[in-house]
């Protein structure tokens, strides 16, 4: 048996966990590595063993033999039965105060679980998000650790290390108990769909309005990168608008075939929303204009239905850039407003007390939406921790309200020209329905009264009231 000696473990060496097991050692720590295949775990080791100290082990009993205790390792494999499957072998060797971190892509009921059957064990177990795919994993993610509060005392430094920093501050903390770090991550994806469609909107609109070339539209990113926008996403938006087919010498975006995929995280952030009752329409939206785009034969057979549509008669066209540019700004507000409402009912439904704030600090590096907006958030969150409505704040209610003419343009134009802008107007509509004075709401009760007895409550009395609406039904 080697001594123990490790400072921290990883088990599972493909792309992410031999990064992560890089990173951890070009900063110094001395890294156990294990992975079911051996042939892996000996080709970290021959590949990067010169970029710092691996203890690699063929076997799990001699990896958890080499840590020093308590005992860090992170499970870096497939998300699922495979999670288990190593967690159900790993157990057994683990002694009391040990800490298992999975830093998979778990969906976070998964994560409840796992934690409650290990603390019956007496081990700390920490659902980590970690962002940033291959890239972040080697230089630098953002991590979203969970788990109990004490675990993080023996983890969080050593996490932090290794994740990205902006401004000199670490893209992790402590995000909750038990599965609140898989649960952020889980929103933070969602989040990241609803911001590419609305970009994806954004181009659409200005390449059919202006017959713009994915070639001019990609210095309009580039330009807005240098504005509010300026994000991760737009900036690889102009450089991929910006790309030509070696092949065929036309933009590569003319190339590809117009069906978006998706791996689940945003269905799952949109399942938990309607669980919690969350309204999360931009988000909803992106994952259901992924799922149009994929309905082959529904787009076939509807290819010749009737449009009756205008024509785009564009006088100014910066002037409908910019209106487009303001539209973009003002739903991609919305989207993140709706993410971090969600973030806020799970927090008080499952008791994680997670700072939101700090939330949208630890996004700024390492991750897809990593953003200087995020920066607004924070500070709108420190402004007033327990802000009800993201969009409610001084500074985005300046921002969208300095949008808003603009954003009814856009919608307009696109309903009337027929180019379908699902996220864009979902979240007009969502804002004019939180900025109403009365909704149709009223209406629906008095229908749900009428033919199920649902009852209703009124506006100038206490109680709940329900009305014979008709002698003979
Ligand atoms: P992956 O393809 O998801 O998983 C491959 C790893 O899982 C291999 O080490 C494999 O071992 C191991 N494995 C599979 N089934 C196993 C089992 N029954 N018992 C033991 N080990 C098993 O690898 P990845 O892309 O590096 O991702 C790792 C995790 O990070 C996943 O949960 C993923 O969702 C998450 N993640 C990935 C990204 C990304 O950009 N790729 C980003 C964020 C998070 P063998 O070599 O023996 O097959």
């Amino acid at each position: 048996t080697p001594t123990a000696t490790a400072q921290v473990g990883v088990v599972g060496l493909a792309v992410m966990g031999s990064n992560l097991a890089r990173n951890f050692a070009r900063h110094g720590y001395r890294v156990a590595v294990y992975n079911r295949t051996g042939a892996k775990t000996d080709e970290l080791v021959r590949a990067h063993g010169d970029e710092g100290t691996f203890v690699p082990s063929a076997g799990l009993a001699g990896f958890v033999a080499s840590l020093e205790r308590p005992r860090r390792v992170v499970i870096m494999v497939k998300a699922g039965g495979p999670t288990d499957a190593v967690i159900d072998e790993l157990v057994p060797l683990l002694e009391p105060g040990d800490i298992v971190v999975d830093g998979g892509n778990a969906h976070f009921p998964d994560t409840v679980r796992r934690e409650a059957a290990l603390a019956e064990k007496g081990l700390h177990f920490v659902g980590a998000g970690i962002s940033g795919g291959e890239e972040g994993a080697l230089n630098g993610p953002s991590i979203m650790p969970g788990g109990p509060a004490a675990s993080y005392a023996a983890l969080g430094p050593m996490l932090e290390e290794i994740s990205a920093h902006v401004d000199g501050v670490p893209c992790c903390t402590h995000v909750g108990p038990d599965g609140a770090g898989h649960f952020v991550k889980m929103v933070h994806n969602g989040i990241e769909y609803a911001d590419m469609q609305l970009i994806a909107e954004a181009y659409d609109l200005m390449r059919h309005a202006l017959g713009a070339t994915p070639s001019e539209l990609a210095q309009v990113f580039a330009d807005w990168n240098a504005g509010d926008l300026d994000s991760f996403l737009i900036e690889i938006t102009a450089e991929v608008l910006a790309h030509t087919d070696a092949e065929t010498g036309k933009a590569l975006v003319d190339v590809i075939v117009d069906e978006a995929g998706q791996k689940g995280t945003g269905r799952w952030t949109v399942q938990a929303a309607l669980d919690l009752g969350v309204p999360v329409t931009g988000i909803a939206e992106a994952t259901f204009a992924r799922a149009v785009s994929s309905s082959v034969p529904q787009r076939r057979a509807a290819r010749d239905l009737p449009a009756h549509v205008g024509t785009w008669d564009v006088a100014d066209r910066d002037g409908f850039v910019e209106d487009v540019r303001k539209a973009l700004y003002a739903s991609k507000v919305v989207a993140y407003s709706q993410g971090f409402d969600q973030i806020a009912a799970a927090s008080a439904e499952y008791g994680w007390d997670i700072d939101r704030g700090a939330m949208a600090r630890i996004w700024r590096g390492g991750c897809i939406i990593r953003a200087t907006f995020l920066d607004r958030i924070t500070e709108a969150y420190q402004r007033d921790p327990g802000l009800p409505l993201l969009i409610a704040d001084p500074y985005f209610a300046d921002a969208v309200g300095e949008g808003v003419a603009a954003w009814r343009r856009i919608v307009s134009l696109a309903a009337l020209n027929g180019v379908p802008a699902p996220a864009f107007s979902s979240s007009l509509a969502y804002y004019d329905a939180l900025r109403a004075e009365r909704l149709p709401a009223a209406l629906v009760q008095a229908q749900r009264d009428f033919f199920g007895a649902h009852t209703y409550r009124r506006v100038d009395k206490d109680g709940t009231y329900h009305t014979l609406w008709s002698e003979d039904r």
